[in-house]
Formats: structure tokens, C-alpha cells, sequence
């Protein structure tokens, strides 16, 4: 294995929108391909028909767009859903007739037989079962003794069955009492006794293989070295362990990523937290093709693909240092799978903002004032100067974590108040602030209108007239933007200009009186 080129998949089964904990799932494999110079492909596992959802696939080509992590061969190369690559098809529905020979070589080598049994009959041995005390019965290598399939039909039998197209399912022979062991590179060893594996369906009566057949066969054609995927696949690695050995192939190397938490750390963050916790699950927006359900996703909440990205980064790995923001490159060198954690990773959005608002922090100026131009035009309809814009971003970034904050924070920036914050009227406003108001509006218009200068005579004003910054900040503020929190209200009047200041005061006192 030492000297194979490093080739990882992504194998998303196209059932709905792809979970943030899917997303983690590629980005893990796609640093570790990038690290270790290999390929990052991406395979779409849907022989499950019945579970297809119409635009799956494109959101989840979307999705790994959105974060920088397109695949480099299968589907989603360069943005098109359209396969790509030396092992194409990479949809597994398309690959249909590869799997039948793999199947009939286990029948033909002894590891695998075909079973008979009805539905209604494994339905009624499961009930018997169930009444007997034992809820959780298995197909598997002592059961099958007393079941119908090759191993205990007589040649004949299984002729004839064959003749009259009987339908049948072809399962794994397991083998009995074993010990199945392998490593994997987040949990270290791991053991199964046989015994506790079922003889799993590899071929669906309609001649379809499942996913544990496709999957192994095609992480073998498709030359795959490992196998990173999520915890959830663990009770299936035995199994997968097991045919690589009954084909005599090589084993991939396995890696099971810990599961995503809920905040509240009970359970496994699921499809249906999203929303419901004040917070998305999802990158992109979602809606259901047929039932119309919608969901929220990252990009549309204002994250920015680096932020998301670096706080998915941190569920389940640490780089081992103090280091929190990283870049898509700066993953990439440091990545590694020893550094991924076995328990689970409890999702916190506090820290999720957090990272986006770091990345607001160090995002390119001019990159910056351009969403701000765009946004602000988008939603107030004004088109803006860059060299205002950036006064005006940087006045409200303080405390934002998001653009589209920052958007919405600065309304007072355009739209006059139509009300005023009354508690804070009651409080501060009075006979005198109109006065003042009245003084401070001809003060100011002496002035040139920077924010400098509107704030030396102000203090001037406050000091002349024994004023405490307390009795006259906020109705001057109130006043100008009906609010008596925000930034700097000098930096304010000096965006908004002397005449719509004069203008507000004005309206201050005649609403207010
Ligand atoms: N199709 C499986 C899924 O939907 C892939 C599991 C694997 O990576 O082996 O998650």
C-alpha cells in the first residue's frame, strides 16, 4: 500500500440535500487527497431508486462547489454534472452491469449463495422470534442452516427454482466464528467476531446489487486507497473487509470520522435539527422538489464558504497547536488523520459564527467594500462611492459577524427613523434636549461636517454649558438614527451629510414634542 497513489471518494447516495456532516465527510477527504498529491473523486451512490430525489445531485455539486472542494474525477468535475474520468460511469446506477459477474464469482468460489426465502417468510421467522424473546433476528452462518437458499436445497431443487424464475436475493456467507479484524486509521484496531455480521443481501432480487456490493466493488475498479467516511458506516466495515478478502483483493485503508453532535451533545445532529435549533444543517437552501419542504442553508444565512468551511474543518480534527483560522490551503498542509478525534463532535453555532466573523476580519478590503456596494444597492436600492462604502463598513463591522449584519445594521445610513425607541425618549428626551438639539444643529452646520470636527464642538457645547455626555449623546442619537445604540453617531452625521442631519433634527423635534 505504501507506494499507491492516494485516491479518495466522496460516494453520496443523491436522497435530498447533503447534510453539513456529509460536506465534513468530502472535506476530510478531499484534504487528505490534496495533502498527500492524490485524486478526490466523487461517485454517486444511488441503487437505492426508490430513495432518488430529483436535484440531489446537483446540490451536492453545488454544495462542494460552494465550499472550493470540487472533485477532481467521477461527477462535479469543473462544475458539471456530467461524469468525468478514466473509470466513468461514476453513477452506480449507470454501472448496473459491471456488478453481476462480481456476484456470481462469489456464488461460484463458495462465499456467497442465493436464498429463496419470500418476504412473508422472514417476516413470519422474525415475529416467531420476536415472541420467543429475541427481537433482533438475523440472517446469518447459523440461521441459514434451517433457511431456503443453495446451501441447504438440494442441487435439484435449486435448478428447478432457477427455471421457474423463482425470485431470489443473493446473500454473503459469512464465515462462522471468525475473528474480523482491521485497522482503522481514527480507531485504531478493531475486532468483530464473526458471528455478530449478518449474511448481508449483495444482489436485490430485481438483480440490482446493494450498496454494500457497489460500493466495495467500485472502491476496487476505481482503484480507491481509503475509504473516510462517516461513523455511521462502522458496523459495516466488517463486512466490507470480509468480500475485499473473498475477492482477494487489497484492502483499502479505513477511516470512520466521529459522528456531528447536537449542541445539547444528545445525539447525532440530524436533517430535521436544522431550523428547528435557530441554526441551518445545511450548506445551501433546499427545496423539496415534490413535497416542497424547504430548508435553510449556510450560504443563504451569510457565511462565507472560508468561514463554514474552517469551523467544519474543526468538528472532529484540531491541528494539535493554538492556530483556530485557516485558510482551504493552510487545511490542507496541516490536515492529517492521526489528528482526528473518535468521539463525537459537538456542534456549537456560537463558535460556527465565530468563525465566520474572523474570516469577516481578515476578508480583502476591496473584496469587502464590493459586497457591501452590492448589498447595499440590492437591498436599499442606493448606489454607493467605494471610498464612503469602506467608512461605512468599517464604522459597522465591530461587532458583526456576518455582511448581511452589517447590511442591516447601518439602515439608519439611509432610511430616515420613522419611529423613535420610546423608553429611551421617555428617559432622555425633555423641554431642554430641543434646546439643545436646536443649538448643536447651528453649531454644527459651521463646521465642515467630518466627524472630527462635529465631535470637537460637541464636547465644546457639553463644556460650556456644564453638560454630562450622558444627557445629551443619546438624544442627539436618537434623534439621528431613533436609537441610542451604534457606533460612532459624529462618524454617522458625517456619512449622512449636514443637510439630512439638519433634517432629522428637526423631525426629532417636532415628532418628539
Ligand atoms: N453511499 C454511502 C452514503 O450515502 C457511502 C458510504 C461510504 O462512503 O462508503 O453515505
Amino acid at each position: 500500500m505504501k507506494n499507491k497513489r492516494v485516491r479518495v471518494r466522496f460516494a453520496p447516495s443523491p436522497t435530498g440535500p447533503l447534510h453539513m456532516g456529509g460536506v465534513r465527510t468530502a472535506l476530510y477527504n478531499y484534504l487528505f487527497a490534496k495533502k498527500n498529491n492524490g485524486d478526490f473523486l466523487l461517485r454517486i451512490e444511488d441503487t437505492d431508486q426508490s430513495r432518488y430525489v430529483e436535484g440531489s445531485e446537483k446540490y451536492i455539486v453545488d454544495s462542494l462547489r460552494w465550499c472550493g472542494i470540487s472533485p477532481d474525477e467521477g461527477v462535479g468535475v469543473n462544475n458539471s454534472i456530467t461524469d468525468s474520468g478514466p473509470h466513468s460511469p461514476y453513477r452506480q446506477s449507470k454501472r448496473k452491469d459491471i456488478y453481476r459477474p462480481y456476484v456470481e464469482k462469489l456464488i461460484r468460489s463458495g462465499h456467497a449463495y442465493m436464498a429463496f426465502d419470500t418476504p412473508e417468510e422472514l417476516s413470519e421467522i422474525r415475529d416467531k422470534s420476536k415472541k420467543a424473546g429475541n427481537p433482533n433476528w438475523q440472517y446469518n452462518s447459523i440461521t441459514r442452516a434451517s433457511m431456503k437458499n443453495s446451501l441447504t436445497l438440494s442441487a435439484e431443487d435449486v435448478n428447478n427454482k432457477l427455471l421457474s424464475k423463482t425470485p431470489y436475493v443473493v446473500r454473503v456467507k459469512m464465515p462462522h466464528g471468525v475473528e474480523i479484524k482491521f485497522h482503522d486509521e481514527v480507531r485504531g484496531w478493531v475486532s468483530v467476531n464473526s458471528v455478530n455480521v449478518d449474511d448481508k443481501v449483495l444482489m436485490k432480487g430485481d438483480g440490482l446489487p446493494t450498496y454494500h456490493l457497489a460500493n466495495v466493488v467500485d472502491d476496487h475498479l476505481m482503484e480507491i486507497s481509503h475509504v473516510i467516511r462517516g461513523e455511521e458506516w462502522l458496523p459495516s466495515a466488517p463486512l466490507h473487509v470480509i468480500l475485499y478478502d473473498y475477492f482477494q483483493w487489497e484492502r483499502p485503508i479505513f477511516a470512520h470520522l466521529p459522528l456531528l453532535l447536537r449542541p445539547d451533545g444528545n445525539g447525532k445532529l440530524s436533517k430535521r435539527d436544522g431550523d428547528k435549533l435557530g441554526f441551518p444543517v445545511f450548506p445551501l437552501n433546499w427545496s423539496h422538489p415534490e413535497t416542497k419542504e424547504t430548508a435553510s442553508g449556510y450560504k443563504e444565512f451569510g457565511f462565507y464558504p472560508e468561514g463554514f468551511v474552517n469551523m467544519l474543518a474543526f468538528l472532529g480534527w484540531n491541528p494539535g497547536t493554538n492556530q483556530e483560522i485557516f485558510s482551504l490551503e493552510e487545511l490542507v498542509s496541516s490536515f492529517n488523520l492521526q489528528k482526528v478525534s473518535k468521539a463525537g463532535a459537538r456542534f456549537d453555532y456560537d463558535k460556527a459564527r465565530w468563525f465566520n466573523q474572523q474570516q469577516l476580519r481578515i476578508r480583502d478590503e476591496s473584496l469587502l467594500i464590493d459586497e457591501f456596494v452590492n448589498s447595499i444597492k440590492l437591498k436599499y436600492g442606493i448606489s454607493i462611492q467605494n471610498e464612503w462604502a469602506k467608512k461605512a463598513l468599517y464604522l459597522f463591522m465591530d461587532r458583526a459577524e456576518f455582511m448581511n449584519q452589517i447590511v442591516t445594521d447601518c439602515y439608519y445610513l439611509f432610511e430616515d427613523p420613522v419611529d423613535y425607541d420610546s423608553k429611551m425618549v421617555e428617559k432622555k428626551w425633555s423641554l431642554n434636549a430641543q434646546l439643545w438639539l436646536k443649538d448643536l444643529a447651528h453649531i454644527f452646520s459651521k463646521t465642515s461636517y467630518s466627524s472630527d470636527e462635529i465631535e470637537a464642538s460637541f464636547k465644546n457645547y457639553l463644556n460650556s454649558n456644564s453638560l454630562k455626555f450622558s444627557e445629551l449623546g443619546p438624544v442627539l442619537r436618537l434623534a439621528i438614527a431613533g436609537k441610542t445604540q451604534g457606533p460612532s453617531i459624529f462618524t454617522v452625521m458625517e456619512l449622512i451629510g449636514k443637510d439630512i442631519s439638519e433634517i432629522r433634527i428637526n423631525n426629532a423635534i417636532t415628532t418628539l414634542n
